[in-house]
């Protein structure tokens, strides 16, 4: 099967209906971005930036960080590449000698971009590499976990402060567009908030499921209880969609659900039409696309949003 699927490498990623579907990769290091074309994505829309950051004992300066960039720019030969800003904390912790404070509940605490505010000196070094990169190539910056305005305008008038102070020191950087992770139900609750701010937003699943269902994603003991076809998830999910689309704004689903086969149909018949996954699945999804008519999936997808129980629909 791997080897009829590899011949979808190519092939462009479009509905029987004719719609354009772009699949996007997931990546944790720079290294990861020839994998990634070679798979077939048309870029990067989820770069984990924090794994630059972990299992190391002083952080990375924004020389080592412009360069881990730059080889993901360079890696993915001219296709787009999304840099999500460090999200670190609860299931991606940092070095135990980097942490000053026992938190008592990581996923609920200091976490990603609530960790890049209270020490913007670190912040802005991060936001100075990639504006940096951005002079190389395509580059997008994505900020994780936000949930109030006042988050978004402190990050945005960081990144305008970051670009002046390259601007001051006389070094290039280059555009980026700017993104918003959703994935505290607050954010997709308050959507028109991050639809006036940012240019692009992007659907996080895996935390967006978690803190709807208070249920901690590292867990096993309640493992079970962790649905991404569960109403209130699928809700958010599909409104968040239905409203970038009626603004023309760019939307994508960049958690494991984008990966999922058996979530392709749904997504799409919802209005997703930008995937970001694991770069091992693009072409399981590619082939999900092309077998697509989504004139017949968007009615079916209604329906399952609105079922007491979306998985008995999810086979038809
Ligand atoms: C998500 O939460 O769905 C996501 C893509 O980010 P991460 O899994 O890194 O938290
Ligand atoms: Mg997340």
């Amino acid at each position: 099967d791997r080897g009829r699927l590899s011949r979808l490498r190519h092939t462009p990623a479009v509905t029987l209906d004719g719609q354009k579907v772009e699949l996007l990769a997931n990546i944790e290091m720079p290294e990861d971005a020839p994998a990634a074309v070679k798979a077939g994505a048309v870029g990067v829309g989820l770069f984990r930036s924090e794994f630059l950051f972990m299992g190391r004992r002083k952080l990375p300066d924004e020389e080592e960080q412009f360069l881990a960039y730059l080889r993901a720019v360079q890696g993915m030969e001219g296709l787009p590449v999304t840099i999500r800003t460090i999200d670190v904390g609860a299931d991606k912790p940092l070095d135990e000698s980097l942490r000053d404070v026992a938190h008592l509940n990581p996923a609920l605490g200091l976490r990603a971009i609530r960790w890049s505010l209270a020490d913007p000196a670190m912040f802005l070094t991060q936001l100075r590499a990639i504006l940096r990169a951005a002079a190389h190539g395509p580059v997008s910056m994505l900020i994780p976990m936000l949930a109030h305005a006042s988050e978004i305008r402190q990050t945005l008038a960081l990144i305008d402060f970051a670009r002046t102070e390259l601007d001051n020191r006389g070094v290039a950087h280059g555009p980026v567009k700017i993104g918003a992770m959703i994935e505290i139900p607050a954010a997709a609750l308050t959507l028109k908030i991050f639809l006036k701010y940012f240019d692009f937003l992007s659907l996080g699943t895996n935390d967006l499921i978690q803190y709807t269902l208070a249920i901690d994603r590292a867990d096993e003991s309640v493992a079970h209880l962790y649905d991404p076809l569960h109403p209130a998830v699928l809700r958010l999910v599909a409104d968040t969609i239905a409203e970038c689309n009626r603004q023309g704004k760019m939307v994508s689903v960049c958690g494991e659900m984008a990966g999922d086969v058996a979530m392709t149909r749904l997504l799409l018949g919802l209005g997703l039409r930008c995937f970001s996954m694991h770069p091992a699945q693009i072409l399981a999804v590619k082939q999900e696309v092309l077998r697509a008519d989504t004139t017949r999936l968007a009615p079916w997808a209604a329906q399952v949003v609105d079922a007491d129980d979306p998985a008995a629909l999810l086979g038809g």
